[in-house]
């Protein structure tokens, strides 16, 4: 006798990833919260105010070498002089960075260095290269010198407010700071920026097979189980994002243990972030117990690898559910949980942009679906193709350097132009 037995649930259709990015954004409303930082600590966070300046950089016209500061007039008649004394002039004061000096005295030259600001009446410096001291006698070395060229009007001048002028925003609110970035806010004056609180982030793994590096040593290893690779991108990932990180380890594979790990983890954060069980195998007991709290949208998307990925509601937190394959949840971690969670922290442009680039490799077939392949550039500004594009080769994540974006359907064949986003718009 045959016993009956449930069907197994219809696919869902798949869904475009523009359309699930673009949905997902629509739900990452941007934290409210501000806070205070020292700029020394704002590397990677959101601008939750204008940066506007209260003066010009920089602030005086200023020397951009080591040398004299002249009024070209007077080296133009210097050099109508006959002879040895040809382009000679004295030097009747000496500024170094940090100090002011006088109105340059007429037909005379100031010695002037780097950052030094220029004196009025000097419409030009001199490198010190292009002057050769003159002893004078009775003087000594240095209080006149030769200048052997003519200058031109504003050489190596650099000249108040060309970096920034006053009132102007250097940086604007929901931009993320770069190291360059603080040292801009640092040059007009700012010690503290204001920024977005960073989103709470519960990260936790599911798999009755995972174990954590550490626990188990590899000869001891039994049968079937493997370590937990997902648990350390993810981690990384995250806190790259400017998240604060709550790490709930692994939760096993059981609807209540599933339920009491959401419940709990809803309580203080923005997201839930998990990995593997997100299927709708009767392993996968992320989709019920997510059901079980709140709501639950769970997408499969039309991308490779990836495909599984969920989205929903736990009280306030957001729940995000990643494919367990280590490259499908780092992948779609870096194409749909990062934009969500730097809209989160206010960032208005958050999709990655690619770059064309030549394939150097033949042998990436059709898919179906939209595809994402682990790809190196080589020295001939070509792209080479790892070998396996399996989603459990995480080694392909790390050879690479980036990601072809390949539409679906399409055979790449040597030499035609592939999209190419490089880790580099995707990591940071
Ligand atoms: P799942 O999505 O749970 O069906 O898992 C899909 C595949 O990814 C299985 O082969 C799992 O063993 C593997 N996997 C799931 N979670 C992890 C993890 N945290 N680290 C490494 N592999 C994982
Ligand atoms: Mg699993």
């Amino acid at each position: 006798m045959t016993l009956p037995v449930a069907p197994h649930a219809p696919r869902p259709a798949l869904l475009a990833l523009d359309e699930a990015l673009s949905r997902l954004l629509a739900l990452a409303v941007p934290l409210a919260d501000t806070e205070s930082v020292c700029t020394f600590e704002a590397d990677g966070r959101v601008l939750a105010q204008d940066l506007i300046s209260a003066l010009q950089v920089p602030p005086q016209d200023n020397s951009s070498m080591d040398g004299y500061a002249v009024r070209c007039l007077d080296v133009a008649q210097a050099l109508q002089a006959n002879g040895a004394a040809a382009g000679t002039l004295p030097v009747s004061q000496r500024i170094a960075a940090g100090s002011t000096g006088e109105a340059l005295t007429l037909k005379s030259v100031a010695r002037i260095f780097t950052g030094a600001p220029i004196p009025l009446g000097a419409d030009a410096v001199v490198m010190q290269e292009d002057c050769v001291p003159v002893t004078t006698a009775g003087a000594g070395d240095g209080h006149a010198v030769r200048i052997k060229t003519m200058p031109t009007p504003g050489q190596w001048i650099r000249r108040a407010g060309e970096d920034v002028r006053q009132g102007a925003v250097v940086l604007s609110k929901g931009e993320r700071l770069t190291p360059a970035a603080l040292g801009l806010a640092a040059s007009i004056g700012l010690n503290v920026l204001q920024v977005t609180r960073r989103p709470r982030v519960a990260l936790f793994s599911t798999g009755d097979e995972l174990v954590m590096p550490g626990d188990v040593p590899p000869e001891q290893m039994k049968p079937g189980a493997i370590y937990n690779s997902n648990r350390f991108f993810l981690r990384a990932l995250l806190l790259r994002l400017g998240c604060e990180v709550s790490d709930l380890g692994i939760v096993p594979d059981r609807l209540e243990a599933t339920v009491a790990a959401l419940q709990s983890a809803a309580q203080s954060h923005d997201l839930i972030l998990s990995s593997g069980g997100v299927s709708v195998g009767e392993e996968d007991h992320i989709k019920p117990a997510v059901q079980a709290l709140g709501a639950l949208d769970l997408w499969q998307i039309a991308i490779k690898p990836g495909k599984p990925f969920a989205h929903g509601r736990v009280n306030d937190a957001h729940f995000i559910g990643l494919p367990g394959n280590p490259v499908s949840s780092f992948v779609t971690f870096l194409l749909l949980v990062r934009p969500f969670l730097l809209r989160l922290q206010g960032v208005p442009l958050v999709i990655p942009v690619s770059i064309a680039l030549k394939a150097h490799f033949t042998g990436a077939r059709a898919d179906k679906r939209r595809e994402f392949l682990r790809v190196r550039r080589n020295a001939a500004g070509g792209l080479d193709l790892f070998g396996n594009q399996s989603s459990g080769v995480l080694t392909s994540a790390v050879w690479g350097d980036g990601l072809v974006d390949n539409p679906p359907g399409k055979t790449i064949a040597f030499g035609d132009e592939v999209r190419f986003i490089p880790f580099s718009e995707l990591l940071g």
